[in-house]
């Protein structure tokens, strides 16, 4: 008889978690994989995928306004927020239903329920059932914070967003990181009075600062308002429904819903951890080493909830390392530098490596290239706002160390060159490359 009920026990079916699941089956392994929620995890039901859809249906508002410059007349033009709501939300269950049969034609069996650790090669399911496993893979994920001030149970986060009964009039959010900025631009080009209330005086900190003050610059003339080093302090809920929000010494705010999103803590609580030995970081992540193995033996962890990079890609990438290093005879580890990554505010930015004041910090002498353009569509539709891209430069070796960009498709055009400059590629190689005219990808090749 087998020493284990699995060779392996993940914890989470979303991206890090079906990705090893399924690599894991595929060298031999025999996988089960546990899930409270959704197969799919967060970028699959209430996040990257969503998301981006509300994006592309929110930014035909754009597309329609100018279109009238290219000789188009739109009559009767109207948005519903409920066919957008629920088109996109089929799309998740088809998506869901994709990942299950992933799930089931690698052999991986599915559980739907709160699994919970209860020692080094023991997990406890919700019904009751004790099931052991030479491995266990955590990929729980993680959760919005929501932090404390009278009122919060008024407030909705990105979880429930994907989810609103009808459009808002206004809408506060609250934080400037990724989420606020990509909601904000969503619910404004869609017609909604939006406010960005922020506990510091910056919005998506860890971004160049250039391209942080051109989406400020461009957003604010869109009609979103900015309030700095202002948190809330509170929310009421008025008579009719509608909601008053204090933040900073401003005056009171009202809005009609306020969308919290103030960053994703680690989804550890309550999940055993202890029981193994494994104590948890001071944002309640996982630590663990290169491979994602924790100080337990026998329990890895990959994804958000061990905090390094939160982006699916990486995680996915961690989840099939572990997979292959543990059951398929190749150990290998996740580079975590030079990731490129996009915010899909409007208009979007999208960088890889170093900003400006990073590569200053720890290079020293540096040469820095921007192109300030107005993208061609955009002279043509009378509509005044200009892309940045910046080449931040080794002055010693000219090799690229970082490329930042805001402007229309920025994270398309960055992916590319994400591959120049993880390939160590110097400013006289991009300089040797052609320009493809006319595009605005060009500008890349054209700063001297
Ligand atoms: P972020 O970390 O991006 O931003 C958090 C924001 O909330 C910041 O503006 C921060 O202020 C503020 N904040 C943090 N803590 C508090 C607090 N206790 N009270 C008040 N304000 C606070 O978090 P998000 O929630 O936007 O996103 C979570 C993660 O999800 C991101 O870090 C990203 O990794 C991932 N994500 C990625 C996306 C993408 O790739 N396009 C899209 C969406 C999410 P400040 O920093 O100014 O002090």
């Amino acid at each position: 008889m087998a020493e284990f009920d699995y060779d392996l026990f993940v914890i989470g079916a979303g991206s890090g978690g079906v990705r090893a699941s399924r690599v894991a089956a595929s060298h031999g392994a025999k996988v089960v994989v546990a899930e409270e929620h959704r197969v799919g995890g967060t970028c699959v039901i209430r996040g990257c995928v969503p998301k981006k859809l509300l994006v592309y249906g929110s930014h035909f508002a754009e597309e329609l306004q100018d279109a009238s410059h290219y000789g188009w007349t739109v009559e009767g033009m109207k948005f519903d927020w409920n066919v957008l709501r629920d088109t996109v939300l089929r799309d998740v269950d088809r998506l869901e239903a994709a990942y299950i049969s992933t799930l089931d034609t690698n052999r991986v069996e599915h559980i739907h329920e709160r699994a919970t650790i209860t020692g080094p090669n023991s997990v406890k399911l919700a019904s009751g059932r004790e099931v052991t496993a030479k491995y266990i893979l955590v990929a729980v994920g993680a959760w919005p914070v929501m932090p404390d001030f009278p009122g919060n149970e008024h407030c909705i986060t990105s979880n429930e967003v994907f989810h609103l009964p009808s459009l808002p009039k206004r809408v506060v959010v609250q934080g400037a990181g990724y989420i606020a900025m990509e909601f904000a631009g969503i619910f404004n080009a869609l017609g909604c009075h939006v406010t960005v209330v922020n506990r510091s005086e910056t919005l998506l900190r860890g971004y160049d600062q250039a391209l942080r003050d051109r989406l400020l610059q461009i957003t604010m003339a869109r009609g979103i308002d900015y309030k700095f080093n202002s948190p809330i302090s509170k929310v009421e809920k008025l008579e009719d429904g509608s909601l008053m929000v204090t933040a900073g010494d401003h005056d009171p705010i009202p809005a009609d819903v306020v969308l919290v999103a103030t960053g994703r803590s680690p989804n550890t609580t309550g999940l055993g951890l202890e029981t193994a030995g494994i104590a948890l970081g001071k944002k309640g992540e996982i630590p663990v080493d290169a491979f994602s193995k924790t100080s337990c033996d026998s329990i890895y962890a990959v994804g958000d909830v061990t905090d390094r990079v939160q982006l699916t890609p990486v995680a996915i990438r961690e989840g099939h390392a572990f997979a292959d290093s543990v059951f398929g005879g190749t150990p290998r580890s996740v580079d975590h530098d030079l990731v490129p990554s996009a915010v899909f505010s409007q208009p979007p930015l999208a960088a890889v490596g170093l900003t400006e004041g990073q590569a200053r910090y720890l290079h020293g002498n540096v040469k820095v290239f921007t192109s300030d353009f107005r993208p061609m569509k955009n002279i043509f539709a009378s509509r005044p706002e200009r892309g940045l891209y910046k080449l931040v430069v080794d002055d010693g070796t000219d090799k690229v160390l970082g490329v930042h960009m805001i402007g229309p498709d920025a994270p398309e055009i960055l992916q590319a060159v994400a591959i120049a400059v993880r390939a160590g590629l110097t400013k006289a190689d991009f300089d040797a490359t052609v320009a493809l005219h006319p595009s605005m990808a060009e500008e890349l090749v054209l700063m001297r």
